[in-house]
């Protein structure tokens, strides 16, 4: 989504982000690329402070939950969804990003990052009133190009910091108390970023969703980027190295 990697793997929000992160053992770089172009390599992981991400959210077994257990993972999960970003503890960005701080179009990109905001709102409120004739056309376009827009890929976004931690398959091998899984039904909609528990055993890796069948545009962006040119020494998962990190 980072950014969905829209938002985690592009960049500007990284770089300006204080949320949560993911707790990869190496920076989450998929790939290098010329100073010029590389929102969709270089990937780091805005997600995740402690929430999420391995221990804050450990899913016991329902039936031996004590009430207050069920009550406090709940709220973690709360906390995971969104709760962080009400709290003050921003990620340093120096320590998770340097070569986005380092990056002289990321950080145009990011200074840009309100102007922006605020464009794809007047965007579709002109564009509706364009075509329908009146504001009332303008507010109905807002609404659904501007507002549920933000609102739906926020939450697919946040979705991997909490249900991509509680519930779906882990075929790999991450490190204790991670609990990051891999959630087909949000492939498509984060971009391939729901193939998170690969994600956490792989953090480098610029494909994320590995196995048969699995989705990852985002990965196909950054192979389009790479054959343009525009992208070089991308960590391509290798047979190898999938299998060593197969639970
Ligand atoms: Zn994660």
């Amino acid at each position: 989504m980072h950014e969905a990697r829209t938002s985690t793997r592009a960049s500007s929000p990284a770089v300006r982000s204080s949320g949560p992160r993911c707790e990869p053992a190496r920076p989450h770089r998929r790939a290098r690329s010329p100073p010029a172009s590389t929102t969709a390599a270089a990937h780091t992981d805005s997600r995740t402070r402690q929430p999420g991400h391995s221990d804050r959210v450990r899913s016991l077994p329902q039936q031996h939950r004590h009430p207050a257990q069920s009550r406090d993972d709940d709220a973690q999960t709360l906390h995971a969804h969104v709760g962080w970003l009400f709290r003050n503890d921003r990620t340093p960005a120096d320590r998770y990003a340097p070569d986005l701080l380092a990056d002289r179009d990321i950080r145009a990109v990011s200074r840009a990052f309100p102007a922006l905001c605020v464009l794809t709102l007047v965007l579709p409120f002109a564009v509706g009133w364009a075509i329908g004739g009146t504001w009332l056309y303008g507010v109905t376009a807002l609404l659904w190009a501007g507002l549920v827009r933000i609102a739906l890929l926020h939450h697919v976004t946040w979705s991997v910091n909490s249900l991509c931690h509680m519930i779906g398959e882990r075929p790999f091998r991450t490190r204790r108390h991670d609990r990051a899984t891999n959630l087909w039904p949000l492939a498509l909609l984060s971009f391939g970023e729901s193939w998170h528990n690969l994600h956490h055993a792989d953090p480098t890796s610029a494909r994320h969703g590995v196995d048969r069948g699995q989705l990852d545009p985002s990965a196909a962006v950054i192979r389009l980027l790479e054959r343009l040119g525009w992208v070089h020494d991308v960590r391509w998962p290798t047979p190898d190295r999938v299998a060593a990190r197969r639970a």
